[in-house]
């Protein structure tokens, strides 16, 4: 007797490669059959016309608990997210992760060592600085800790903290290392600086032996120089270098209007202006900024985000002839406020992946395109019971219509970001039916992930 059988569904075995129609059981939150057999259960869904696949991992999120950001998830199919992208997680970690691994979350978390909070709590709060030696250390134990209590890896985000210097990246990126944990590096510049910023990202590979994935590659190039950075990425990898990379679906990016990234120089830099920035929420939510906006949150309202509508949007399907470019949301920038706020990557990362690179453009075959949203993050992250259709597998599972599959969030001053996408049917989380038809069934399947030993190990 099953849990949960499912029947006559489109399997996509991203492992294999293959599509295939057959029933699956699910017993004790894992994948217990996969047969075209009857079999008994408590709960039985029919998904005749239907595509089943493990359910979609996030490689790169900001939604650390949030539980309205954990169900945009879910609603789009998304199983497992990474979060403590950037350089920011959570202070004291292991505190963190035990607390959460006690309470459910929409879906299951994994989270990364942010270096910008191990600078914060080793005392350096400046970020055009370098940590000392001694707040190195400090910021060394930390990682070492949260790394030992089960943490994902370790993420910088050097865009926002100008000050790391090398000795302090390679300190922390060498303890990643050392746990077999990978290091997802938010590179130092975008635009044209950029692509030399790549090589920084690329030298922590080379000189630590961590894995490196480089974050939200359109982000950081989609404004014309997605090739030139594409072949600089790839000539690493050929050459043997542990690096992969992510990407979003959108140009147009949400941060903090107190970062670096909003320093005045940056309206020269992409030719644009004020109202080329739109307020993702807060006092001028919803709104096109103008000088005097854009002043009065840089003084006084530093946390709130902004979204530049800026970047290419021929740029995002060239990301994607990279064979290894995974899809990514970036989601979260919102910070728990109203969904009804915020940026339209929340809810529609990845029906719009589905829609845009494989059913309007034949971009990529389905199967690819499946690959790209589980197993290749599960690889990168060591999650072996993760993107996957097998027995003993985690019962993680997306089914979607993939001829509906379609984003609606919108950005805010057009729309509602968090408008729900049409074609995915239903999803599984550890063995639970926690979205059906768009109801949210169960709000609290996911688990904190705590991976205690080494996914790579020499
Ligand atoms: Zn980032």
């Amino acid at each position: 007797m099953y849990d949960l059988f499912i029947t006559n569904a489109s399997i996509i075995d991203p492992e294999s490669r293959k599509i295939t129609v057959a029933n699956v059981g699910v017993k004790g939150g894992r994948i217990a059959a996969i047969t075209r057999d009857a079999a008994e259960s408590v709960q039985a869904l029919d998904c005749t016309g239907l595509y089943l696949s493990p359910g979609f991992i996030d490689i790169h999120a900001h939604i650390e608990s949030n539980p309205s950001a954990g169900i945009l998830m879910c609603q789009q199919g998304v199983t497992t997210v990474i979060n403590g992208n950037c350089g920011m997680s959570p202070d004291n970690l292991p505190a963190f992760l035990e607390r959460e691994s006690v309470r459910g979350f929409a879906v299951n978390q994994y989270e990364l060592v942010g270096a910008t909070s191990l600078r914060a709590q080793s005392g350096q709060h400046d970020r055009n600085a370098p940590m000392s030696v001694s707040q190195t250390d400090t910021a060394a134990g930390l990682l070492e800790e949260a790394l030992s209590a089960g943490a994902a890896g370790l993420s910088f985000g050097l865009e926002y903290e100008p000050g790391s210097s090398a000795a302090e990246i390679l300190a922390l990126a060498r303890i990643a290392a050392r746990h077999g944990k990978p290091v997802a590096v938010h590179i130092r510049s975008d635009y044209y600086a950029g692509l030399s910023a790549i090589n920084e990202a690329i030298d922590i590979c080379r000189r630590t032996g961590a894995g490196v994935q480089i974050s939200h590659v359109v982000y950081q190039f989609g404004y014309g120089m997605m090739q030139q950075a594409l072949d600089i990425i790839d000539s690493a990898v050929q050459e043997g270098l542990d690096i992969s990379c992510d990407s979003g679906m959108y140009t147009s990016f949400a941060t903090f209007i107190g970062t670096p990234v909003f320093d005045e120089s940056c309206f020269e830099k992409w030719q644009v202006s004020y109202d080329s920035l739109v307020a993702a929420n807060g006092k001028y939510a919803g709104q096109r900024l103008t000088r005097e906006s854009y002043l009065d949150l840089r003084t006084n309202y530093p946390e709130d985000a902004v979204i530049a509508m800026i970047g290419v949007p021929h740029e995002i399907p060239l990301a994607f002839t990279l064979p290894y470019m995974m899809v990514s949301s970036d989601a979260g920038v919102n910070q728990g406020q109203d969904t009804s706020r915020g940026h339209p990557q929340d809810s529609g990362t990845f029906p719009r992946f589905f829609r845009k690179i494989f059913r309007e453009t034949g971009q990529l075959s389905l199967v690819d395109a499946v690959r790209r949203a589980t197993i290749l993050p599960a690889d990168r992250m060591g999650l072996s019971k993760k993107g996957r259709i097998g027995i003993g597998m985690d019962a993680d599972l997306t089914i979607f219509n993939p001829i509906l599959i379609t984003d609606r969030g919108q950005f805010p001053h057009e729309g509602r970001p968090d408008a729900l996408p049409d074609g995915i049917e239903s999803v599984v989380i550890n063995g639970h039916l926690v979205i059906h038809q768009k109801n949210v069934l169960k709000p609290d399947a996911g688990h904190t992930v705590r991976m205690r030993g080494k996914p790579y190990s020499y």
